[in-house]
């Protein structure tokens, strides 16, 4: 197996599974062979709710009917936990449904106990809810994730436990969902249960997972046929995946192929819209029969409602007696359920006052007025609806601010049959504005230095390389790493080193101008991102840093300074935020190679060169048909001799993620991606694999001259990897942006074109 399949992979999978056009025999077919499936599925989210005791066989005791409603919390948290996940991700949830299908026929073809197959149904389709915590940079990512991003990545199935165990403590279920992406054999990680001692679910999630996974496309890679899915399943036995459940899955695949097929999930995909839902996962399937049961459970699903709404809650009947009061009611004015249910609505007896002071403090007659004028009783008499911001004054504690809503309770028999009171705390409103806004602030801040954090910072250079990639102004990266730090901490103690980050970052901060970003990206380095900024300006910037630096006495390291190295880099043509840090990156590990406290400047910027538009002139003329094309070929000449241009190439690759096919002699085939602007339907149309030959000549072979001299031409010949991308409109538009981005890096001219 050259890759590992599993459903936390990039994510981005798109269903893309074959269809059978509705209405027709095959489809019927369907209906008939997976109706039970399909009524299995119903289930599998209430299987959690058959672990909890009955509401028709509870007895009716206050602590059983407690019970019953703490279970239909949990079961409703279950439920919205699957839409959670399928708002954040619909990809996701959609491929949940599909595994959850195949680990429900296999089970049951396994004659599997029920309470197993329960289990095992459930984990399937919550067995990626992890992905709820994962940033969506990552989780909808179109190109292959950093080892950073992986190992965010690889925290899933922990991620989806931690929320899973907030609604069942059912350790069994807990644990498949735990284990579900553990390989049967890993080499690489020997803790932990291994081969049998894996819990059965996790080790038929696995296959089920990687297999829905492999046949599905995704954004880094079109779909595997189903053969060929199959082969990378028997590959991987013993290693990924349990040798004899994958023969199991194999051959149960050969008996009921159209589990293969997408029909099924899709219809489970479109009863999960919110107007056909309830048939699904509601009440509408329960038979007549239980007619007491559905009632019960409805009371408790309204009372549940009440009492867990954050609003202040009151249900008076037409006469303006209290019936309801929930738990909000309570805590706001300090009036039990049990004491104000029965008695009358006043203003006074619930502790409800005017907000506002009457106008003119001597008109006592108008204060009055406002003080006896009940909601209830106008909205009763009315039968309009009041609102209204008073105070409540409860008899101990302080007064606070609430937004009264009354309305009519209308019915199906004619008049009005009460009124519903909302009481919204409007200092509570307030605390929360004032917590959101602190909270937005601790997720995007450093806590030590107070800069942005390294999240927010990646999402700004995201920004800014899709403004300058669309023709908006240029950037630069300059990144920075405090030199020997580790001395520090070890001469003058870790609080010492603390206040030198501390004043690092004051110093950073103090040489940023308006518009740019001051990051901490972890430990002791730092980024500066500084928009409309060229290479050369951002460069004599990073030295006055530098120079500033090393001015700069510390008192808590004993009146020392601290030195620190720099990459600075521009955004060039043909670059993605990776790209740029990677150079700047470079920039920096050269800074330090090179002896530390100085600063390096890779990559040439973002000046545009025009490339070579005559259209059928020498080079052009090879190519005399205005055929879209099937290959490009430009000729660069570089500034270097080849050693240097080779070492530039270098840096080409790894920023691209390329991989090298193949080197001859003066020649070396490469393969990369390029991303297209629009793409088609699935997202591996969205990307073209391009094959780049190029051909290195160094020029001026006099051998008295110097190396310096000596300039290296390269003949670049691009072509798609695939044969469909030949037809593919965007495939002049991505050779160009290869070329483009080469052309950055190499540092060169462009002297011969054939691309449009
Ligand atoms: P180099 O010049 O190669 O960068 O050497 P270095 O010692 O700076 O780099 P190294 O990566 O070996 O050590 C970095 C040190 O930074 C180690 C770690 O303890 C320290 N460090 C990281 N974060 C903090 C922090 O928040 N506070 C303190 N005091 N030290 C930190
Ligand atoms: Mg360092
Ligand atoms: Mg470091």
């Amino acid at each position: 197996m050259t890759d590992t399949f599993a459903s936390n992979m990039p994510a981005g999978e798109i269903p893309c599974v074959p269809g059978i056009a509705p209405g027709t025999p095959e489809e019927a077919n369907f209906e008939d062979h997976n109706r039970e499936d399909h009524n299995r599925v119903g289930r599998l989210l209430a299987g959690l709710r058959e672990s909890a005791p009955s509401v028709e066989m509870a007895p009716q005791s206050e602590d059983a009917k407690f019970e019953n409603q703490l279970a239909l919390v949990r079961l409703g948290m279950a439920t919205s936990l699957f839409y959670a996940l399928r708002t954040k991700h619909a990809p996701t949830a959609a491929h949940s449904l599909r595994v959850a299908l195949v680990c429900s026929a296999w089970a049951q073809q396994m004659r599997l106990d029920e309470p197993t197959r329960d289990r095992i149904e459930v984990a399937a389709l919550l067995h990626d809810l992890g992905k709820i915590g994962i940033p969506d940079r990552i989780l909808r990512k179109p190109g292959k994730l950093s080892v950073d991003e992986q190992l965010v990545m690889e925290c899933c199935s922990q991620l989806g436990c931690e929320i899973l165990r907030g609604c069942t403590s059912d350790q069994e279920l807990l644990n498949i969902v735990l284990h579900a992406n553990r390989w049967f054999h890993s080499r690489r990680d020997e803790h932990g249960p291994r081969g049998a001692e894996l819990p059965l679910g996790s080790r038929m999630l696995a296959i089920a997972d990687a297999f829905d996974a492999m046949t599905t496309d995704t954004v880094y890679r079109p779909a595997l046929s189903r053969e060929r899915a199959i082969q990378e399943l028997i590959d991987g036995s013993g290693s990924q995946f349990d040798p004899e459940l994958a023969i199991g899955f194999h051959q149960m695949l050969e008996q009921r192929p159209e589990l293969l097929q997408g029909v099924v999930a899709n219809r489970w995909l479109q009863q999960l819209q919110p107007s056909s839902g309830d048939s699904l996962w509601g009440s509408s399937t329960v038979p007549s029969t239980k007619g007491n049961f559905q009632i019960r459970r409805e009371t408790l699903f309204y009372q549940q409602l009440i009492h867990n709404m954050k609003e202040g809650v009151a249900f008076t009947d037409r006469e303006g007696t209290i019936t309801e009061w929930n738990s909000v009611m309570e805590r706001m004015t300090g009036i039990a359920q049990d004491a104000i249910v029965g008695q009358s609505w006043s203003n006074q007896s619930v502790h409800l006052c005017e907000h506002a002071p009457a106008t003119d403090p001597d008109d006592t007659e108008e204060k009055e007025e406002l003080l006896d004028r009940c909601l209830v009783d106008e909205c009763l008499d009315t039968g309009a609806p009041v609102a209204r911001s008073m105070l409540i004054k409860p008899e101990s504690g302080a007064a606070r601010a609430v937004h009264v809503h009354v309305s009519p309770v209308i019915g199906e028999t004619p008049g009005i049959h009460g009124a519903v009171v909302v009481v919204r705390d409007l200092s509570d409103e307030n605390d929360l504005v004032a917590q959101i806004e602190s909270l937005h602030l601790e997720s995007t801040r450093d806590p030590l230095t107070g800069l942005t954090n390294r999240g927010f910072f990646d999402g700004a250079l995201e920004e800014l390389t899709a403004i300058s990639a669309s023709g908006g102004p240029t950037y630069s990266l300059i990144i920075c790493d405090i030199d020997y730090f580790k001395r520090v901490n070890d001469t003058y103690g870790h609080p010492a080193g603390d206040d030198a980050l501390r004043s690092f970052s004051s110093l950073l901060e103090s040489y940023s101008r308006e518009g740019d970003m001051v990051a901490r990206y972890g430990g002791e380095e730092f980024v500066l991102l500084a928009p409309n900024c060229d290479n050369a300006t951002a460069a004599k910037r990073a030295e006055a840093i530098r120079q500033a630096c090393q001015k700069n006495q510390l008192a808590s390291i004993g009146d020392e300074a601290i030195t620190a190295s720099f990459g600075v880099t521009e955004y060039q043509a043909g670059d993605t935020a990776e790209t740029v840090l990677a150079r700047a990156d470079r920039a920096l590990l050269k800074a330090k190679d090179n002896g530390r406290n100085r600063v390096i400047q890779l990559g040439s910027g973002n000046q545009a060169q025009p490339a070579e538009t005559d259209t059928k002139k020498g080079w052009r003329s090879w190519f005399s048909t205005d055929d879209p094309p099937q290959e490009g070929n430009v000729e660069i000449l570089t500034p270097v001799p080849a050693d240097l241009a080779i070492e530039k190439l270098r840096g080409f690759i790894a920023d691209h993620t390329a991989e090298i096919i193949s080197v001859d002699e003066n020649e070396v085939s490469l393969k990369l991606n390029a991303l297209c602007a629009q793409g088609g339907r699935r997202p591996a149309d969205h990307q073209i694999a391009i094959r780049v030959h190029m051909t290195l000549n160094e020029m001026d072979k006099d051998p008295d001259k110097p190396l310096a001299w000596k300039k290296t031409r390269i003949h670049i010949n691009l072509q798609p990897i695939r044969n469909r991308d030949r037809r593919n409109n965007e495939l002049s538009a991505c050779f160009t942006q290869v070329v483009a981005s080469l052309k950055s890096y190499l540092m060169g001219e462009i002297q011969k074109t054939d691309l449009r």
